[in-house]
Formats: C-alpha cells, structure tokens, sequence
C-alpha cells in the first residue's frame, strides 16, 4: 500500500531507493559495513557472543535457588530457545552476508523485523514475548559490546567500503547519532529519514554535506516503514513517500534527472570568481568535518575552509581521544589538500547533540535530564580539561608551518574565556619553541552563537582577529528553541527580527572595528539569505561545498549596494521575510555567466 509521511526537508534533491531501517536499541549500537573479507569472522562474532549468552543463562538457570518461582525458569528456557530459534540467527546470519552489516547492527536489523511480528501477533501471551526477544538480544549486544572493549577492533577501525547493492539503499531511524552519520558519510545511502531532528541538528548538517536528500523529524516514519520497502524522499519539500506507484515513481525519476542536469549547469560556474555586479570580492568558503572533505570543497570551487569542525575527529573512536600527533596529521591533510588556501580550524565542539563516546552512559543519561545545549560543551569543555585544549592548540599551531590556519573558538560568551585562551596559546607556543617545533603566526577569531557575545563585541573585538556567526545555535539562544527538537522546529526562524538585528549588528560592529566578519552557520548556505547577508555587509561566506554553485550563482546576479539600500526597512520590519522578497526581487539581475 502506498501512504506518505511529511517531515522538515534539510537537504534538498530527490532520492529513490529501499529502505534500510536502524533500529534504535536501547543499547546504543555502531552501525557500519564490513568489507567481503571480514563477513566470516563478522558471524563467528554474533554467534561467539550468542554462546556467552547462552552459557550464561545456563548458569543461572543452575543457580536458581529451590525456592525461586517456577516461571523463572520457564522464562529463562523460553529466552534459552529464542537464542537458538533460526528465526533470530539465521536471519542476522543473512544480515552480515547478503548486507554487509556489522554483527550489531545485523542484531538490531533482525531484532526490529521479528518485533513487528510479535506486534500483530492476535495473541496476548505471544505477543508480550516481545520484551523477552528484546532482553535477549539486548544480552548478545551487550556481550559484543564486552568483546568490543577487549580490543577487537571498532567502529571507527573497521574499513569502509561502497557497498554496491542491486537498489539504491535509504537510511530510516528514529535518530541518528552524528557519530553513526560520520560512518555512512560516503557509504550506501543515497538518502536519509528520521523521526527527530530538526533543520539544523548534526544528522541534518551531515546530509547537507553529503549532499544528499534528508526529511527529518517525520514522528513516525521509522514505526510505518519496513525493511525493504520502496521509498521516495522529497528533500525539497520535506515528503516521504512510501511504496509508490509505477506514475508517481517516474515523476520523480524525472524531477531526478531534470536536478542532475541543473546541478551539471552550476558546476560550471567552478572557476568563475564569486563577485557582484558592482564589484564586490565575496569570499565562498567550506566547512567541512574531516580532512577527506577538503579535496571536495576544492573541486566546488571554495577558496578556502571557514569551518573545519573539528569535533568529527573526535568521534567513532570507542572512547579514545586522538593524541597531538594524530590530529597534527589531520590538521595539515587539510592544509595540504587546501593548496595554499586559508583553513579555519575551530576547536572541539562537542557537547549536546554532539556527546563523545568516551562519555559513559550515566554522563550522557544525565545530559538529557539537565540542559546539555547550555552544559559543558564547546570552548566550557575545552578549558575544563585544559590539557586535552593544549594538546590540539600544539596540534594545530604545529600544522600552521605547513599552510594557512586560523584557529575559530565555539561559543564564547566571556572574556575571561578569551584571556583563558590567549593564556593557553602563550603556553603551547613557548612549549613548541623550547621542543623546536615550527609554526607561524596564526589568526584567532571566535564564533558569535550567544545573543550576549553580541552585545558585548566593543569589548571582544579587541582582543581577537575576526569573528565567524554561528546562525545555528545564535538562532537556537536567541529564541530559546532547541535546535533539534522537532517539536519546537517551526519556531526556530532565521528571519526572525531579533535574529536578524543580532547578525546585521555583529556584522556592523566587526566592519567598523577592522575585524574580517563571516557566517558559518547554515544561513551562509542558503540561497534564500544570499542577497540579504549581501545587503548587511557580508563578504565571506562559508557553508557545505555542495552548496557553493548555487550561492555562487546569487552572489553573480547581486548588486551589492543596491541591496544594502533595503536593509533598515528589512530589520524594522514586522515580517522581514516578506519585505525582503518584495524588496530585493526587483533588484534582482540576471547574472552575466550561465543563464
Ligand atoms: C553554528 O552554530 O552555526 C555552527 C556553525 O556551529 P555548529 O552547527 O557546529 O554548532
Ligand atoms: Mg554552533
């Protein structure tokens, strides 16, 4: 039966293909494929832990003492038999094989089909044995988690591979952890739905930058869908549609290749350089999260990195923490791969949506209950462990020698923040000396994102070189609404006029006090923001290099001081939205390139 779900489109294009389902196990499991070569020892390590479990069981089971209820037993012999049962093995067996799933993920894979089972199952007593299925698998999970943590290797080692299936293959979750999307960055899938999340939370940023279509916080499209089915993902307009039919699905075959073609166009606007029609050098930065990016940003034409999320290094790891070495090498792969281009390297933002998997479970359980968008994270976590900041400010001071970086501070809200940093650069910097490493001098700046950094910038623009607006999170403090919650996502509004007072005045402030100014937050990328960052004074710009051409493409047709005519009237505006279109869309001039 076909039946569609609506959601919040966060990465636009068309996507069609089966769907993949990640179940969302209580225990928190690693999602990634394994290449050919490891599918033998993939099953060897279900059934290894299959057999823990079952001697475990067995143990108790001999253990019980005389006067233990009779259906304890019973149970523990009903969980003995669902562990042997083909219906869990064989199938998970069938996940590894014919998938390349990893053993966990498989688990989990199997776990959510057989649990739909048991839920149209007519009767009552069957149909409980669901939470007996999930005990059991929950125990294999956990006895491979153990195995994991013995040091047989992890997520993060295991090699990724394309994974070439007869159909394209789209992710269904209910959420899906930034770690896990930096797993299926450059994997399968050809596009993703969750039930969470809104247009600015990780998994959506991670789409984007794979550039690939994304409808998140649909509710419930996790529960409807099933593995297997045929799905079409709408990114433009938020739709999923499900099991279509043969005059529905060559309609978006269509509109496939017509966004193909259209994409074909704008590349070619690569090597055209991003100026107005009355002269104004705009700078097209990327942002990226791993090295592996840069080559990608420079073949979209960017002329340098503004946001090198740093955190993603920091990811997938099982808990340990890349040493100075190791993020040395990374910092100056990206430097390399930018070929003399600047790279802005912000320190580690981790924290709220983004936890580091050495956070044990009880920190991240506590988390959730306190506030963690206004906890420990970003530049707070950093000079919380102040060894940990120093050792990446040595890691990237030393990978200045190889090129251009500037070092960009998260969410700074103080100014003893900043001293404390420029206590820490002094320090690194005489540490490097006396070891007799090089480096040059780098460029600090820091991310405006807290409403109260605005206001204080006659005091902040002192002390630093420039500063990058963070419009995810300076959106999510200003108005209070959690980024990633989909029950609050049509109240998180980038026109809103508080907003927009807050980046026309970090830009005004930065201009006048001779500080470069740019936007790395997902306005910067969106061409519906193009001509009214243009207007306020904007001239760097950075977002995922897959949108570039088509910023590009709006920065071309603008006349920068024709726009910057319409400004006030926009920012006194009860609806900014509306007065902008009105304003700029007789402006607006077709470019002198590709029309
Ligand atoms: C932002 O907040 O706008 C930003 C660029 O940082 P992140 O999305 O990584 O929090
Ligand atoms: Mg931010």
């Amino acid at each position: 039966m076909s039946f569609q779900v609506f959601g919040i489109p966060v990465s636009r294009g068309v996507a069609i293909g089966r769907a993949v389902l990640v179940a969302s196990s209580r225990i928190d499991v690693a999602h990634y494929f394994i290449d050919d070569a490891s599918v033998a020892s993939e099953i060897e390590r279900c059934l290894r832990a299959r057999d823990e479990v079952v001697r475990e069981l067995e143990t108790l089971k001999v253990d019980l003492p005389g006067d233990a209820p009779q259906e304890l037993a019973a149970l523990l012999d009903v969980h003995l038999m669902l562990l042997h049962d083909e219906a869990l093995t064989g199938a998970t067996k069938q996940w590894i094989v014919e998938r390349h799933y990893n053993a966990e993920w498989a688990l989990s894979a199997q776990l959510e089909v057989l649990a739909r089972q048991f839920d149209e199952m007519e009767d009552e007593y069957l149909r409980e044995r669901k939470a007996d299925l999930e005990q059991v698998v929950e125990r294999v999970l956990g006895a491979l988690a153990r195995e994991q943590g013995k040091g047989q290797g992890n997520a993060a080692s295991v090699a990724q591979r394309d994974f070439a299936g007869e159909d394209p293959l789209l992710l269904v979750a209910a959420d899906i952890a930034p770690a896990d999307m930096m797993q299926f960055k450059r994997s399968v899938f050809h596009g993703f739905i969750t039930d969470i999340g809104g247009k600015t939370s990780h998994t959506a940023i991670v789409a984007r930058s794979m550039d690939i279509p994304a409808v998140v916080g649909t509710r419930e499209a996790s529960r409807l869908i099933r593995q297997d089915d045929w799905v079409i993902i709408d990114g433009d307009v938020g739709a999923v549609i499900v099991n279509p039919s043969p005059i529905v699905l060559e309609e978006y075959r269509f509109r496939q290749r017509q966004s193909e073609l259209e994409r074909a166009r704008l590349a070619r606007l690569r090597h055209t350089p991003a100026v107005t029609l009355d002269g104004e050098r705009i700078e097209l930065h990327a942002n990226i999260e791993l090295p592996g990016d840069a080559p990608a940003a420079v073949e979209a034409g960017a002329t340098g990195v503004g946001l090198f999320r740093s955190e993603f290094l920091f990811m997938n790891r099982g808990g340990e923490l890349p040493g100075e070495d190791e993020q040395f090498e990374a910092y100056r792969a990206a430097v390399e791969a930018m070929q003399g281009m600047p790279v802005t390297i912000r320190t580690v933002d981790v924290g709220a949506d983004k936890p580091l998997d050495r956070m044990s479970p009880s920190e991240l359980r506590h988390e959730h209950v306190l506030n963690p968008a206004m906890g420990l994270r970003a530049i707070r976590w950093s000079l919380a462990e102040p060894s940990m900041f120093r050792q990446q400010l040595r890691a990237i001071y030393r990978a200045s020698a190889f090129g251009k970086i500037r070092l960009l501070i998260p969410m700074v809200a103080h100014l003893s923040e900043i001293r404390q940093i420029q206590e820490a650069i002094a320090r690194v910097k005489q540490q490097l000396t006396d070891s007799g490493h090089a480096y040059t001098h780098v460029h600090l700046g820091v991310m405006i994102e807290i409403p109260a950094a605005v206001v204080m910038l006659p005091l902040l623009l002192p002390h630093v070189d420039f500063v990058s607006i963070g419009t995810n999170d300076l959106i999510q403090y200003t108005l209070a609404i959690d980024r990633a919650d989909e029950a609050v996502a049509h109240l998180y509004d980038p026109w809103h006029p508080a907003v927009l007072q807050l980046i026309a005045s970090t830009i005004a402030q930065a201009r006048q006090a001779g500080r470069s100014v740019s936007v790395c937050g997902e306005m910067a990328g969106d061409p519906a923001f193009t001509d009214l960052l243009l207007a306020m004074g904007l001239r760097s710009f950075s977002m995922h290099p897959s949108q570039i051409p088509t910023v590009k493409q709006r920065v071309l047709r603008a006349d920068a001081a024709r726009l910057s005519a319409a400004v006030e009237q926009i920012l006194g505006s009860e609806d900014p939205a509306a007065v902008a279109e009105l304003a700029f869309a007789g402006q607006r001039h077709r470019g002198t390139t590709l029309q």
